[in-house]
């Protein structure tokens, strides 16, 4: 099984976890870090809507969480055409995003579609914080 496979295989199998009682629309995300740590999350509703988190919100979070800092891979799946992540997870993204980083989207039978970062977020806004204030 290649990386990439086992990145989908991770996805898949948080989005079962997922917490969507209201939108019923379940959503995993697997992160692979460089040096080939893997990082999931699911989406998780609340009934005040805007307190919900996107799947790629709790995979940075335990990506952060286990000290790392750079993602060199994603998969982002859901149970649709093209999952693709919210303006808010492409910033989300962004933020950790190596220049390399690719976003592969998903649905259940496998990978649909895969984008450059720049594809996904063009002129992004950023702060130069990976160059000059970084602490790793
Ligand atoms: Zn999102």
């Amino acid at each position: 099984m290649s990386d990439l496979d086992k990145l989908f295989e991770a996805a898949r199998a948080v989005r079962e976890k997922a917490y969507a009682p209201y939108s019923n629309f379940l959503v995993g995300a697997a992160l692979r870090t460089p040096d080939g740590s893997v990082f999931t999350g699911c989406n998780v509703e609340n009934a005040s809507y805007p307190v919900s988190v996107c799947a790629e919100g709790g995979a940075v979070g335990a990506m952060v969480a286990a000290g790392y800092r750079d993602i060199a891979e994603a998969v982002v799946i859901g149970d649709a055409a093209l999952c693709t992540p919210c303006g808010m997870c492409r910033q989300r993204l962004k933020e950790f995003g190596t220049d390399d980083l690719i976003v592969h989207v998903a649905d259940l039978n496998g990978i649909r579609r895969s984008f450059t970062m720049d594809e996904l977020l063009p002129a992004a806004f950023e702060l130069d914080y990976k160059s000059n204030n970084r602490k790793d």
